[in-house]
């Protein structure tokens, strides 16, 4: 992600307690080994965001939008395993979108809709190791979602359409989902739209069924995703094909913004070959991006397809296409972690500049190190944030982005190059954390690195000696 103007304006989503309590599952097994699933993911910013006792291996969306009524109309077909017996189950969906029916291997399941989770008890239990299909149907008007900074994501209504970008917690405003970002899967969508509209999702456009009145779009995404990083984004786009650096790429622009490719997109294949050399191989079979007008002030790395709400610096569509590694194919375990997207795109960013001759990244490191800057540019430490509500603070981009350089510049570029392609080999299409990072970056360079993390990423002020 990257933040503009933030989308501020709401008021903290309280959560009751109590009525939380009611969902809880007991902690002892029943007969025959089967136990409710968690209804939380225990992640410390969001806790209650997110399930356990299964893993999700695939979403089947099959949505249809009506703009005029605004009311989304679906089922999401959901393939699981457990991983443990399972007497009952949950999934997390906003209460605005009504479930109407779920059914679980085809046998009707009885459910629970409250506080922004689904009590889903299945007619016989699953045994701990089985896989199973969740079908859920669900009715509503969906809107944007309010996280703890105040700024809102989600599904946004748009003049021609809808704007969907969900970091964090947005995707449970339009579809269900296991909201955490540690249960990846591969995605298909059939959304479904007046025909005059087209949708814009991730992956590779597979085809379009068309009736009088109304198109299908099929996309599918192969490549396993985190929730947020899903979008089905629906206007009146032209999609402009190219290929770049070798790989497919599909933008789908508003037509308000003219007829031709803005001038950073036609730039993603440049971009594309400098990260794929630092970074190794483009992680996914399509690229492009999506200009949609929509009511946001950020940009936001949807998995191939960046999306944004006005047309971007080439600067910032270099952020949102090195997320593809950094985030994206590499994902966080849990949220405090987010330096590791948010930090290694700025710092990819800053390589790009340098590719370009603009300015090398010491330079870049010396500007930002010795600018006469607020208290606030050196904290919260990246890997200190305190809380929710400073998950997207300037100091987990730029003081990330430092932490990076001057790890760089300590170990040299063999040992940091080589750092970079194994920690997104080791962790392709999976997650990491910040442990996980650092052992890697002394086992790479043969150097004891706990001390220089601890200084970058947990030091309160700005950091003198490491
Ligand atoms: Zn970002």
């Amino acid at each position: 992600m990257q933040v503009g103007l933030k989308a501020t304006g709401g008021t903290l989503f309280a959560i009751g307690a109590a009525t939380v309590a009611l969902l809880a599952p007991s902690a002892h097994a029943g007969a025959g080994g089967f136990s409710p699933g968690s209804a939380r993911s225990g992640d410390p910013f969001f806790p209650r965001e997110g399930n356990g006792g299964y893993d999700v291996q695939h979403y089947g969306v099959e949505n249809s939008y009506s703009p005029g009524k605004r009311r989304l109309r679906g089922a999401t077909t959901i393939d699981a395993v457990a991983t443990q017996g399972l007497s009952r189950f949950y999934l997390d969906l906003r209460k605005h979108m009504r479930v109407s029916a779920i059914s679980v291997d085809g046998q009707p399941a009885s459910f629970v809709q409250r506080d922004g989770k689904l009590a889903i008890t299945p007619a016989a239990g699953i045994p701990d190791g089985d896989a199973f299909t969740a079908v859920v149907s669900y009715d509503g008007h969906p809107r944007p979602v309010v996280d703890p900074d105040g700024s809102s994501e989600g599904w946004f209504t748009t003049d021609d359409g809808a704007f969907v970008a969900s970091e964090p917690l947005g995707t449970t405003s339009w579809m269900p989902c296991n909201d955490r970002p540690d249960d990846k899967a591969s995605f298909d969508f059939d959304i479904t739209v007046p025909k005059q509209l087209r949708v814009a999702s991730n992956g590779t456009l597979t085809g379009v069924t068309r009736t009088e009145s109304k198109a299908t779009f099929h996309w599918s995404q192969p490549e396993p995703m985190a929730t947020y990083l899903a979008t089905t984004t629906i206007g009146r786009f032209r999609f402009l094909r190219s290929s770049q650096d070798g790989i497919d790429s599909l933008v789908a622009l508003d037509p308000g913004f003219g007829r031709r490719t803005p001038a950073p997109f036609k730039r993603t294949g440049e971009i594309l070959g400098v990260y794929q050399k630092a970074f190794g191989p483009y992680p996914f079979g399509s690229t492009g991006a999506i200009l949609d007008p929509g009511p946001v002030g950020f940009a936001l790395e949807t998995q191939t397809r960046p999306i944004y709400a006005s047309p971007p610096s080439t600067y910032i569509h270099a952020h949102e296409l090195a997320h593809q590694w950094f985030g994206d194919a590499v994902s966080v375990s849990r949220w405090p972690d987010i330096w590791l997207n948010e930090g290694f795109a700025t710092w990819a960013s800053w390589l790009w500049e340098q590719h370009l001759g603009k300015r090398s990244l010491h330079a870049t490191f010396r500007k930002a190190y010795e600018a006469p800057l607020s208290k606030r540019f050196w904290g919260p430490p990246p890997r200190r944030l305190g809380g929710p509500k400073n998950l997207f603070d300037s100091s987990v981009y730029v003081r990330g982005a430092m932490t990076l350089e001057a790890l760089r510049e300590k170990i040299g570029n063999p040992a940091f190059y080589g750092l970079l392609r194994s920690w997104v080999s080791d962790h392709l299409y999976g997650n990491g954390s910040t442990a996980e990072f650092i052992a890697l970056a002394e086992t790479t360079s043969g150097r004891q690195l706990d001390k220089f993390f601890r200084i970058w990423l947990k030091r309160t002020g700005k950091p003198k000696r490491w």
